[in-house]
């Protein structure tokens, strides 16, 4: 990966298959014109800087940005944000991966407003659809409620707009949203993504992948298992910034405590970089950046794991890893029995 040659490493191409961006970004530092510009002038993955990665990026339209009114805002480099400009950026990015601009709805919406927000969201569908045409990547379609009737509501809206056979035809993927505010509520990200895949089954998108936008890492197992394939969590990032190293994807300790000789990954591994990780380095990015590629390394690792356990016959093997996963976490755990008990036909 970047830079993988100063410190040492092998590129770490495989921990870096994927990356999630977001057209809002672009909206958050209040950057001028020609810096908009200037930044959308090559592809991600032309440029020099990131000339050795060969992932798949993902770029989010930013419409969560449109939650509780706080509206993307392209005013300081002379850019009125719509569907057509998302579309336009996403592409100069040199996205594999995009989704329509979207309203997300906040759990303090009346029905009406949420009603609302679908009818705009259908509005960016039909336009999209249209843009879209010669896009030769992966478009996913936001689909937005945290329950059956809701998601289902959803749709009928959007199939006043567009029809379902042109819906199924034109994406391939569905971008769960609008489960950002619900992020620490598990009852509610449980019923989110089951009753989700129950939709996605029931509206002829039984096939399709489903991501969810902007969950933590600490739900991804559960989730996982529920039928989520992918996820833009940055929790291996924040650890790292609050200082906290991943021994599981459950548990984190600090970084003062750790014994980088119990970790086999090519980052525990690199005497140069463990020793960064102790402190013995001038810039504080370079102390957490490390152990940010560790924690992420962890987590993919084991979200492998827990994906060879579900692929395999029965549930013995998916049990037993949440088993193991949530023994000593008394909150998870009850969350992780639901799950078990919901999806896999009862166990606990
Ligand atoms: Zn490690």
């Amino acid at each position: 990966m970047i830079g993988a040659d100063r410190v040492g490493v092998d590129p770490l191409t495989e921990y870096f298959d994927a990356s999630m961006m977001s057209v809002s970004s672009l909206t958050d530092y209040n950057i001028t014109k020609e810096r908009y510009e200037a930044y959308l002038e090559t592809p991600i993955k032309e440029r020099e800087l990131f000339e050795p990665f060969n992932g798949v990026v993902f770029a989010d339209s930013g419409g969560f940005k449109f939650l509780n009114n706080a509206e993307i805002d392209g005013s300081d480099f002379e850019v009125t944000m719509n569907q057509e400009t998302v579309y336009d950026i996403q592409k100069a990015l040199g996205s594999d991966i995009i989704v329509n601009l979207d309203h997300p709805i906040a759990p303090g919406d009346s029905h009406q407003e949420r009603v609302q927000k679908a009818e705009q969201t259908a509005e960016n569908i039909h336009e999209f659809l249209n843009l879209t045409r010669d896009f030769e990547g992966a478009k996913y379609l936001t689909l937005h409620g945290y329950n059956y009737s809701m998601m289902t509501e959803f749709l009928e809206v959007i199939t006043n707009e567009v029809p379902l056979g042109v819906l199924q035809e034109g994406f391939d993927g569905i971008a769960l949203g609008s489960l950002v505010p619900k992020k620490d509520n598990r009852d509610a990200l449980i019923k989110a993504v089951t009753d989700c895949r129950e939709v996605m089954n029931d509206w002829g998108f039984e096939n399709w992948p489903l991501h969810v936008l902007g969950i933590a890492s600490r739900a991804i197992p559960i989730l996982t298992a529920l039928g989520a394939d992918s996820f833009d969590s940055s929790t291996h990032l924040h650890n790292a910034i609050n200082g906290k190293y991943n021994r599981s994807m459950m548990e984190q300790v600090p970084l003062d405590d750790v014994d980088f000789t119990e970790c086999d990954c090519p980052i525990c591994q690199s005497d140069l970089l463990v020793d960064r990780m102790r402190g013995n380095t001038e810039y504080q990015k370079d102390v957490l950046g490390p152990v940010a590629m560790h924690n992420l390394i962890v987590q993919k690792r084991e979200l492998a794991d827990l994906r060879q356990c579900i692929k395999q016959d029965g549930t013995d093997a998916l049990i037993e890893y949440l088993e193991e996963t949530f023994s000593r976490d008394k909150t998870m755990r009850q969350y992780a029995h639901k799950v078990v008990n919901q999806s896999l036909g009862g166990y606990f």
